[in-house]
């Protein structure tokens, strides 16, 4: 079979460096690989309270944010998650074939309900590996491009799909997490011992950001009182992050980027990565701004969906009848 490639950003918030890194800047590339599924996972950032105009721009935004990364939509469907029922639909089947202990068990849950009264975490939040699975199965998807932080989820996919598939015969297609070597785990330059994430406000590297302020993050990112320029993520979370960054966007090893840095005071490397980063993401905002200004991601995203609902609506038709849904239309 031929490879199809799946992967999910929910509009939560702004996007940061590390979601560029982590997924954004190599979708297009996958394009030559298979064929493409990228989604706003609108229904995903629903876990967490959001306001309704928020939502929207961020989905717009979204949307502008994967086409600037330089995607052709002739082999990669962009849509939104609640554009195709049949993501909704399949989760009210799977929610029958996960169960609470190893839900319990998922960091994503762990992390972000720690912060939260218990009576104000919401089921989707618990769920949410439920839908994500869906998200996954109904494109027949094999190779899901993600950051580290998702592999848990994609290991429980793949648990699920066993599962059904031992139970009711070949009905679903396994898939496989992919992460890039460098990159998968961007830090945050305030705390580099945290996910750089988009839903925590404090001080990380936003795509919209003024070049001027990324700037000045970076030269202020906290760093350790040694002085050499060194990987080491233990003593070095600082260094070693921003030696990550500099690595992925000039698409170098580790290794190599450390040689290019020996003997370097660290004001000087933060200057080093503070022009790679700027260079960067100034490019890929000026694609943005006219892309939004064109509004062409309207027509994308409803070509995309169309495309999108075909597909899952085929993978829905056959769980159902797998697993004993009367279909009296046939
Ligand atoms: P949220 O705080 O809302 O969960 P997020 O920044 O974690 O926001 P997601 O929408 O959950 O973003 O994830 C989108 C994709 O970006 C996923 O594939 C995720 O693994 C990847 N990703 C997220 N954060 C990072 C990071 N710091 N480094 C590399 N990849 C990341
Ligand atoms: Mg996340």
């Amino acid at each position: 079979m031929a490879n199809r490639i799946l992967t999910g950003i929910k509009p939560t918030g702004q996007l940061t460096l590390g979601n560029y890194i982590g997924v954004l800047k190599h979708l297009k590339e996958e394009t030559e690989r298979g064929e493409c599924f990228y989604f706003i996972a609108d229904l995903h950032a629903l876990t967490l309270p959001i306001e309704p105009e928020v939502l929207r721009q961020n989905s717009i935004d979204l949307a502008c944010f994967y086409l600037a990364a330089g995607i052709d939509t002739s082999k990669a469907h962009l849509f939104l998650q609640s554009s195709v029922s049949a993501h909704a639909e399949l989760n009210a089947i799977m929610q029958n074939y996960l169960y609470m202990g190893e839900l319990s068990r998922m960091t994503q849950f762990k992390d972000k309900s720690s912060k939260m009264k218990e009576s104000a975490i919401g089921l989707g939040l618990f769920a949410y590996p439920v839908l994500m699975a869906c998200d996954i199965v109904l494109y027949d998807a094999n190779i899901i491009p993600v950051g580290e932080d998702q592999i848990q989820h994609v290991e429980l996919t793949r648990d699920l799909v066993n599962r059904i598939n031992n139970r009711y015969g070949d009905v679903l297609t396994l898939p496989k997490y992919e992460v890039r070597k460098v990159g998968a785990r961007i830090m945050s330059l305030s705390d580099p011992t945290k996910k750089m994430s988009k839903s925590d406000p404090k001080g990380d590297i936003f795509l919209k950001d003024d070049l001027n302020v990324i700037r000045k993050k970076i030269m202020s990112a906290v760093t350790d009182s040694g002085s050499e320029v060194k990987f080491d993520e233990e003593n070095k979370p600082g260094i070693s992050n921003l030696l990550t960054i500099y690595a992925a966007l000039k698409d170098i090893s580790i290794e190599e980027a450390e040689k290019l840095f020996e003997g370097y005071r660290y004001g000087d490397f933060k200057k080093a990565v503070a022009d790679v980063v700027c260079e960067e993401l100034g490019a890929f905002q000026e694609k943005y701004r006219q892309i939004l200004e064109s509004k062409q991601y309207v027509k994308v995203l409803q070509e995309g969906a169309e495309a999108a609902q075909k597909v899952a609506n085929v993978t829905l038709k056959r769980v159902k009848k797998a697993i004993g849904l009367l279909e009296v239309n046939e």
